[in-house]
């Protein structure tokens, strides 16, 4: 019998959801048993063509990771949209944004001037920038278009199920890889892992006061954290209450407070809000001054509470670049 064909596809990423794929060890020989791969350009040596000539519909499911930055990745999650029955965001840039939708604070503009003339390593007294066509004596020469805003997967093209985490844990990879080859599959639109919050079942979750209240904000790198207490009853900020669970508390279990890659529950709109509604029922501070010392404290908000999700926020974006 055919095997069901297969494409994986990385748009703005940085390459750590195909690291997750050979994470699976032996049981990628359980993949590559049942499926046909069609398109994988940072393993195989397919080309979009051979993708452009094939029947709409006639693959079976598109894994596609990172977020949509600019013109050649938007053409290439429509033509395997086209091509596909499903299509999976692989991970949290194609889920939510990630960390290349931290860009999102800045435009097109800022971007090049930082990283083609401002940085100290930089000479470019020109002030030569990409362009999207380039004429050279040999012919023209073309790059996509590096686009004022990063996008999410759905935002590009219409998708059917979500793998999230920077990168998905091997576990759920391989349970999402098998519900869609038997068919088994929740509805459309599911988020492939549990809908609760990481800190219920976080094992830190006990060592929580009755009453949570935190005086003072600490930065992790900054102090030993306690192996065995909730990092937010350290004052350490830790995306817990506002996180998806179904990364087996990774970070968590290195010590390290959650920085929300798994997105947040069905619920939430806005994970950031979440957050810091959760964060302002707790701080205990006496007045405006202490107030404003705590916020200070907090060095980059949007990195810290949007760190994977800026571009699905409501926020989306800095307004007005
Ligand atoms: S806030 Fe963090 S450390 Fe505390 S219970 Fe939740 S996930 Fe665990
Ligand atoms: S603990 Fe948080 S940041 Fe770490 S893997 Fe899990 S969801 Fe992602």
């Amino acid at each position: 019998m055919a095997k069901p064909l297969v494409a994986f596809y990385w748009c703005a990423s940085c390459g750590g959801c195909e690291e997750a794929v050979v994470d699976l060890a032996e049981d990628i020989l359980k993949v590559v048993d049942a499926v046909e791969f069609r398109l994988w350009p940072v393993a195989m040596d397919f080309k979009y063509k051979d993708v452009e000539v094939m029947p709409d519909k006639s693959i079976a499911v598109s894994f596609i990771n990172g977020a949509i930055r600019n013109s050649e990745q938007e053409h290439i999650a429509k033509l395997l949209r086209q091509k596909s029955q499903l299509i999976v965001a692989f991970g949290a840039c194609a889920h939510l944004g990630g960390i290349p939708g931290l860009a999102n604070i800045a435009n097109r503009k800022e971007i090049f001037e930082t990283a083609y003339k401002n940085t100290p390593s930089t000479v470019n007294p020109n002030s030569v920038y990409p362009k999207t066509v380039t004429e050279t004596p040999f012919g023209k020469l073309t790059l996509p278009e590096f686009y004022d805003t990063v996008k999410t997967l759905d935002q590009t093209i219409d998708v059917d199920y979500y793998l999230p985490g920077c990168a998905p844990p091997p576990n759920l990879i391989i349970d999402a890889v098998m519900a869609i080859l038997s068919g088994n599959l929740p509805a459309k639109g599911s988020v492939l892992t549990v809908d609760k919050a990481l800190c219920d079942t976080c094992v830190r979750n006990k060592s929580k006061p009755d009453k949570l209240v935190i005086k003072d904000i600490k930065r992790i790198s900054h102090v030993i954290a306690d192996p065995e207490k909730c990092f937010l009853a350290e004052g350490i900020i830790c995306l817990g209450p506002a996180t998806r669970g179904g990364c087996g508390e990774r970070c968590i279990n290195a010590n390290m407070p959650c920085r929300g890659c798994f997105g947040p529950t069905k619920e939430v709109k806005d994970m950031g809000a979440k957050f810091l509604s959760s964060l302002a029922s707790i701080i205990d501070v006496s007045d405006e001054k202490e107030m404003e010392k705590m916020a200070e404290s907090i060095l980059d908000p949007i990195g810290l509470f949007y760190m994977y999700t800026l571009p699905s926020s409501i926020l989306k974006r800095k307004q007005g670049v």
